[in-house]
């Protein structure tokens, strides 16, 4: 097998890279040679691609066979050519006169063939027709097979095109899933650390209970004990948002739910913000209808989620700032619980993402010790009672309101 040069390597290389040789014959390769056998009369006409020790056809008429040596190839001499070569009579040409194919009287006498480049400019083929008389060829028949080869060409791209799309779609899947697998592998090492972070903090908080009902205790002790008490829960809070987040991802959220007034489920809630709301000099607007709403609900679950949009409220809202909470009914079946406050407001383009997991407005949540996942987890809590919940704001400075519609199963009065 002789080596390449450069120049017959970089040839070879865009050969290969249309993955062509040795394919099935296929329609579209063969209508073409059948149109060029048939427009220019002649009994052969062949779709060639030059490889390094042997010339391959991917369609042809008239030859019987899929592949010649190179040495009587008449392809190889036109390869040499600008864009077509033409002999009209072999036995009249030095190059052919000797070519066992010619010499016979039954032999080929001519042939035209248009080469075939590859996008990067290599010849790499010809669609070409040969016949076994001699004959003339047109410049009007030479640009028709002209446009023929570049048929052929046209219908490689497109071949090539769609392999190599496939072959970044195959990639994209197999990236798809080692990612999967990496964040698979994180939610499990972050439900464990949780896990095991979570255990020893509700004896500790038990402990520091009855510490702090001790009225022994001297005053330094006792607001050490509160500060402890205070930063311990902030801790619980903690990792139970980050638990509560790995069990959504992994689907392992369910509801207990029950028939609740609803009022009764707002004044927990309340309750469970109170001391922050004091501690900002907030002031609190509850406007709940008179009647009785039953709403069929997991208490815990619904009290995490409005309890989580007031601690919002109170923390992104500067001192002495200004917070509702308003429940409406809507119609027979739906009422609509709406937050809002006076604070620092969500920009426009962190509007829509910040009920993803760890999504957190730059400069605004770092310091307020959350984590990102509250949004998440309340976007989650109220998709499995069957509602809705969306986020508004005119932007920075603006104030915030979070609207939840949720399902009513009774309202009386
Ligand atoms: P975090 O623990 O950071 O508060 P959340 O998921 O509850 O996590 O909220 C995500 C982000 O949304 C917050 O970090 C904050 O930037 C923004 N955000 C939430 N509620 C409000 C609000 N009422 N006003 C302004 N920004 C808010």
């Amino acid at each position: 097998m002789a080596e390449a040069s450069g120049s017959e390597s970089a040839r070879l290389a865009a050969l290969y890279s249309y993955d062509i040789l040795d394919t099935p014959f296929e329609p579209q390769f063969d209508e073409l040679t059948a149109l060029a056998s048939e427009v220019f009369a002649a009994p052969i006409a062949v779709i060639n691609f030059i490889d390094r020790d042997r010339q391959w056809f991917k369609s042809e008429i008239g030859l019987g066979v899929r592949e010649t040596p190179l040495e009587t190839s008449f392809c190889v001499h036109a390869l040499l050519e600008e864009d077509m070569m033409v002999v009209a009579d072999a036995q009249n040409d030095d190059r052919f006169a000797g070519n066992p194919l010619v010499s016979s009287a039954t032999g080929l006498r001519f042939y035209a063939g248009a080469i075939i480049r590859s996008r990067e400019g290599e010849p790499i083929g010809t669609l070409c027709i040969l016949d076994y008389q001699p004959r003339p060829f047109t410049t009007a028949q030479q640009r028709a097979l002209r446009t023929l080869a570049n048929q052929v060409m046209a219908q490689l791209e497109q071949k090539r095109a769609l392999r190599e799309s496939e072959l970044s779609k195959r990639d994209l899947a197999r990236l798809n899933e080692k990612l999967n697998q990496r964040d698979a592998s994180r939610e499990q090492a972050m439900a464990m650390i949780s896990h095991e972070m979570r255990n020893p903090l509700s004896p500790i908080m038990m402990t520091l209970d009855a510490l702090g009902m001790k009225p022994s205790l001297d005053e330094d002790v006792s607001r050490g004990v509160d500060t402890i008490r205070r930063q311990t829960k902030h801790l619980i809070r903690l990792i139970d948002d980050l638990l509560d987040t790995s069990r959504i991802t992994t689907g392992k959220v369910s509801l207990q739910k029950r028939p609740l007034q609803l009022r009764q489920v707002v004044s927990r809630s309340v309750e469970m913000i109170q001391e922050e709301l004091d501690k900002k000099s907030h002031r609190l607007h509850i406007t709940v209808p008179e009647q009785e709403l039953i709403i069929c609900a997991d208490d815990v679950r619904l009290n995490q989620l409005f309890s989580n949009l007031l601690n919002n409220a109170i923390r992104y809202t500067p001192e002495a700032g200004q917070i509702s909470f308003e429940v409406q009914v809507l119609d027979d079946t739906r009422l609509q619980v709406t937050v809002s406050d006076s604070g620092i407001g969500i920009p426009r383009d962190y509007i829509d993402r910040i009920f993803g997991s760890f999504v957190q407005v730059p400069k605004t949540g770092g310091h307020v010790g959350g984590l990102g996942v509250g949004l998440h987890l309340c976007k989650h809590i109220v998709h499995l009672h069957g509602g809705e919940i969306n986020a508004l704001s005119d932007g920075q400075g603006s104030g915030s309101r979070f609207t939840v519609t949720m399902p009513i199963i009774d309202k009386a009065g």
